[in-house]
């Protein structure tokens, strides 16, 4: 898996969120958007590269609605998707994706924060 490829940083200062990657097109709230959040989004830039980008947002959006379905809040649902736990838990080491196993978002599948 190289570790650097080709993305498109595109601003939308209406967005909700402050980043959101839907692979090539990072999309970013504010200008000059921090290091911590770029690493954040490439983390799934990868994760979405590794589940060949639709199933991707497939496993996303079943994780989410499993959680509300068990009751927690859209905030707590979107906290405990794998793909968030993994870059939540990494995005402030720069140097993680040089290291990052393939397929890293399995470890936080089966381990919930409940
Ligand atoms: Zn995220």
């Amino acid at each position: 898996m190289p570790n650097q490829f080709r993305f498109f940083i595109i601003r939308l200062p209406f967005m909700r969120t402050n980043g959101m990657a839907i692979f090539p097109f990072l999309f970013v709230k504010y200008k000059k958007p921090s290091k911590v959040l770029i690493n954040h989004e490439r983390i799934h830039f990868r994760q979405q590269i590794e589940l060949l980008i639709f199933p991707f947002y497939l496993c996303y959006i079943l994780e989410y609605l499993i959680h509300r379905l068990n009751g927690k809040s859209s905030n707590q649902a979107y906290m405990n998707i794998s793909f968030e736990r993994e870059a939540y838990a990494n995005d402030n080491n720069l140097a993680y994706l040089k290291k990052r196993k393939v397929w890293s978002f399995w470890k936080y599948l089966f381990n919930y924060n409940l």
